[in-house]
């Protein structure tokens, strides 16, 4: 199979997104008074109505209502105030009601977008951009100081139910195949979901990846869900078509099931889009068909041909009224929305006087905002001036520890806000070196310690007083005439055997910045 960037030199692709978050923030479910407990004992949070019992009467939950609210303002979406719900058919036994409540043609919230901003070396994915000056735009995407940013708009979020929850006993792995029986548990069943369906704006793995990962920074910021794909409660579906570049025409879309990781994302879709290109190439078709990523095979395998939506049944559901919301109602959600992620942004650029790279990339992950904030709080009076280094180690050294460990809480472990600002005051006042800090890093994650209590055990704190450097420098040019004479003579690359002879006198503590600098004068001279 051809690698990717080969695949979309020739191809481009088509993505659009269909991303499911649980409201996990609530306590009751979408349409009666049972609570919302992960983990309860199987069948206590039930009633007749999300077990659909022949007349009981759901009644939508305002709060989460409120929240679907708050996702859509937060999204640029358009809140429709007159809409309704309706009834899809769903025959699988994890769901006693045979259908699921949903909403029809209008949602609650229609018509948003978000704005993707792509640098480094995920734009490469993205092909052609790099022709276009600074602020040009083609179709949509606009051309930026570092890479270029996307508009990718949002053809709707709506109000549906979970279902239950299915364990198949005796086969491998809870698998139904080879199962003896299965139990159902319904505590989940009634759980209420949003689900927010992209228009087919996106063109690389890497920006399907970034939008869930800036969606998901917003959920978070609004406190709407813990938005955890390990755990489910957010997860996404990337629907992928190949087209030939300069062609109009959309291919056949296969869709990808249930991805738990941004890197599954990604993986997932690129692999798909590979594979669509080997078979188009080979005059083959794709069938429109539900496929599922395997992240340790490597590859996609059929779960089954796709449904249409004739399939599903859907007509409104007669125990709903239709559901209007009131101006006041909408103005009051909005009043409540928190300082998005982009706003943050803008915020760190404008206030603590970050680039925009790095303001960006700040806001794009909720440990890192959280990291940065709470850091530049301690910093106190010093936070602009500190605000470049505490963004440096958000976004290189723990944002690294983050990306190593599947799903580490950063801000439970021992490198806390405060001690980020120890460390970048020690780096600020050339206490000891960039090489030393990211030992110091790592020694305050082991060992729970203060940085400036690690640089004195390990004897770390690095010689900055001018005087002693000096004259360490000049003992070993006076033991090293010849080679001072070479030096001289032009081979300047003699400095790196300068700075480690001094290095070495000094036990390796010799702050490097002043050594080079000293010898610079002294040999130049
Ligand atoms: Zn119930």
């Amino acid at each position: 199979m051809k690698k990717l960037e080969e695949v979309l030199r020739d191809w481009e692709a088509v993505i659009g997104l269909e991303v499911h978050c649980e409201l996990t923030k609530l306590h009751t479910k979408m349409f009666c008074g049972c609570k919302l407990e992960f983990g309860a004992e199987p069948n206590t949070h039930t009633c007749p109505v999300c077990l659909g019992m022949p007349g009981a009467l759901p009644v939508p939950n305002r709060a989460a209502i409120e929240n679907i609210v708050l996702a859509g303002l937060a999204t640029n979406c358009r809140i429709e105030k007159h809409t309704m719900f309706y009834r899809k058919g769903y025959m699988y036994p994890d769901m006693a009601k045979n259908f699921q409540t949903t909403q029809g043609p209008k949602a609650f919230c229609m018509g948003g977008w978000l704005d993707l901003a792509v640098d480094g070396r995920g734009a490469e994915e993205r092909l052609f951009w790099k022709d276009l000056a600074a602020g040009d735009a083609v179709e949509n995407l606009t051309r930026t100081a570092d890479g270029y940013s996307a508009r990718v708009g949002i053809t709707r979020i709506h109000m549906e139910e979970d279902a239950g929850k299915m364990v198949h006993i005796g086969g491998g792995e809870g698998r139904i195949a080879g199962a003896t029986h299965s139990l159902v548990d319904y505590n989940r069943a009634g759980t209420p979901l949003i689900e927010l369906v992209t228009e087919p704006d996106l063109r690389t793995p890497e920006e399907a990846r970034l939008f869930m990962q800036k969606l998901r920074s917003i959920f978070l910021t609004l406190g709407i869900s813990d938005c955890s794909m390990e755990e489910g409660s957010l997860r996404a579906d990337g629907n992928v078509s190949l087209r030939r570049r300069g062609s109009e025409t959309l291919g056949v879309k296969t869709e990808l099931k249930n991805i738990n990781s941004f890197k599954n994302l990604h993986d997932g879709l690129a692999y798909e889009i590979c594979r669509q290109a080997e078979v188009l190439e080979e005059g083959g078709q794709i069938y429109q068909e539900t496929r599922h990523w395997d992240p340790s095979k490597k590859c996609t395998i059929v779960m089954r041909v796709k449904e249409t939506a004739d399939d599903y049944r859907m007509f409104p559901d007669p125990d709903l009224a239709p559901y209007d919301l009131s101006d006041e109602f909408i103005e009051s959600v909005r009043a409540k929305l928190p300082e998005l992620p982009d706003q943050k942004a803008a915020r760190y650029e404008r206030d603590l006087g970050l680039s925009s790279y790095d303001a960006r990339h700040i806001a794009d992950n909720r440990f890192t905002i959280d990291f940065f904030e709470a850091a530049c709080e301690a910093a106190g009076d010093r936070a602009r001036e500190l605000a470049k280094p505490l963004a440096n180690l958000a976004l290189n050294d723990i944002t690294a520890y983050v990306n190593a460990g599947d799903g580490i809480d950063f801000a439970a472990t021992a490198f806390t806000p405060t001690r980020g600002v120890q460390l970048v005051v020690l780096l600020a006042e050339d206490a000891i070196s960039s090489k030393q800090a990211k030992e110091v890093f790592a020694a305050v994650l082991e060992e729970d310690k203060d940085p400036a209590a690690i640089v004195e055990e390990r004897g770390m704190r690095q010689v900055s007083d001018t005087g002693a450097i000096e004259a360490v420098v000049d003992q070993v040019l006076a033991d090293n005439p010849d080679k001072v004479q070479q030096y001289r003579d032009g081979k300047t690359g003699l400095m790196g055997f300068f700075v480690g002879q001094c290095m070495k006198v000094m036990g390796g503590q010799g702050n490097p910045k002043l050594i080079n600098q000293l010898l610079g004068q002294k040999l130049d001279s």
